[in-house]
């Protein structure tokens, strides 16, 4: 290894260090020398001194992100457990080994080995959603922003859709209903005001062009106050009566009470099933805990129609999808979801043990300090679906600095900044990642001392 001195070495010895030269194979000479000139013009720049090991491992850094074709594994440590940004939510190992089971082989995805016939693709995961959600059938596709849009199309399309002003939400990366609706050809109907809606207003708005009325969950936002909006109850009765389905966007689509947890009860897909509401939308990677996908539960008759749109041929899931999200169904079966999913393993951990695992912390860094923290559940649950937590405060003078540093390491680590102070927050950091993260804390603090 050679010394860390601190001019910025020359290029020809960084493209023959031995670590270098073996990426020429793979990504050619150019592109290696582009991408050892981009570091080292980078470091002259910053002024700052920095040693021969620091830039050839910024360079080898460098060179991995331009040869892997995948993104990487980070240690999340920004106290919000569905970070849309990260992944959302991390599979259970039931859904990994799931995954690994059928993506490698043949399967009876779409084949009915009674008949030897075709199959349908959502038979056996439309009965496992019917068993957790009291549905009479449901669907999988996508995401939820696909559920909602073909639920749109297939009832909607060329009418209109009653919805609550003060639930005309978007909801992140672009997600906007009223822009959704325009797409699908729907005609908004807009009633109340944005604090107060009432169910007269949307009986009042009923007409023959009426499709839907849609209930969409607030999601990342609250309207605080003298507030009033009609209950899903209310709106099923009136439905009813009208003979129009009521749809309710749930987003998070929560199985179990989080209330058990600690944080703000979040509405469950059951309530909604049971409090009538014709179809339910809502994410699999979510409060469900499992792969990217979109649910739409509710009355057979519906659901039929929408198996029956040819749009969700363009929508659909793969077998690796309907892989992981049965099996983390299944964490389901028996209250296992606090012992298998990790989005519920990491709500149930105690301050205790939080406290317990900061003491490594503490003792590996002596500067840093250990104290209470708020995490959040995140992905569109409500705003103030928090948790109590525990976060290590590491001090810096430059926590921007510091943040990018762990940003950069292997595996790379995301933290958050708060008050100036970087913060790790130990609810959504698995606790064996512990060391992992202490020992990126441990050599940052040697490279900058
Ligand atoms: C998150 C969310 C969506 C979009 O879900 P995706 O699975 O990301 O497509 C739609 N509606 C609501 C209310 C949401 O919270």
């Amino acid at each position: 290894m050679a010394k860390s001195g601190t001019r910025i070495p020359a290029m020809h010895r960084i493209l023959e260090d031995e670590s270098i030269a073996g990426y020429e194979a793979e990504l050619g000479r150019e592109r290696v020398r582009r991408a050892a000139e981009e570091i080292i013009g980078r470091a002259r720049l910053s002024g700052e001194r920095q040693g021969y090991d620091a830039i050839v491992a910024a360079v080898r850094k460098r060179l991995d992100d331009l040869s892997s074709t995948s993104p990487t594994a980070v240690i999340n440590a920004t106290g919000i457990l569905l970070h849309t940004n990260l992944g959302r939510a991390p599979l259970s190992p039931d859904a990994v080994t799931a995954i690994a089971d059928l993506g490698g082989r043949y399967s009876n995805l779409e084949y009915d080995l009674k008949t030897g016939e075709r199959g349908s693709r959502n038979a056996v995961i439309g009965e496992a959603l019917r068993a957790c959600t009291g549905a009479e059938d449901a669907l999988v596709v996508n995401n939820c922003a696909a559920a909602v849009f073909l639920v749109l199309d297939t009832f909607a399309k060329g009418r209109e859709v009653i919805v609550a002003r003060s639930q005309l939400v978007e909801i992140g990366g672009g997600f906007r209903l009223p822009e959704v609706l325009e797409r699908t050809g729907v005609k908004l109907v807009e009633v109340g005001t944005t604090n107060r809606v009432y169910v007269e207003d949307f009986e009042r708005a009923l007409s023959p062009r009426t499709a839907l009325l849609l209930r969409v969950h607030p999601s990342n936002y609250r309207i605080e106050g003298f507030t009033h909006e009609p209950s899903a109850r209310d709106l099923a009765m009136l439905g009813r009566r009208a003979g129009v389905p009521v749809v309710e966007d749930l987003g998070s689509g929560a199985l179990c009470d989080l209330a058990e947890y600690g944080t703000a009860h979040e509405r469950t897909v059951q309530e909604a099933i049971g409090d009538g509401v014709a179809l339910v939308t809502f994410s699999g990677d979510k409060l469900i805990g499992g792969p990217q996908a979109g649910i739409v539960a509710g009355r057979a008759n519906l659901i039929a129609r929408l198996r029956n749109n040819p749009l969700l041929r363009a929508l659909r899931v793969g077998k690796l999808t309907i892989a992981a999200l049965g099996a983390t169904l299944r964490c389901y079966r028996g209250r296992a979801a606090r012992e298998r999913l990790p989005l519920y393993r990491k709500l149930a951990a105690t301050l205790d043990e939080l406290r317990e695992r900061a003491k490594a912390y503490e003792k590996a860094l002596p500067n840093a300090s250990v104290g209470e923290s708020v995490a959040y559940v995140g992905g569109g649950a409500l705003p103030q679906a928090s948790i109590a937590s525990m976060a290590i405060a590491v001090p810096s003078e430059r926590p921007q600095q510091l943040a990018a540093s762990l940003r950069a390491g292997e595996p790379p680590i995301v933290t958050r900044i708060e008050g100036g102070r970087l913060l790790l927050d130990l609810r959504t950091i698995a606790p064996e990642e512990d060391h992992l993260v202490i020992a990126s804390l441990l050599k940052i603090g040697r490279l900058t001392a």
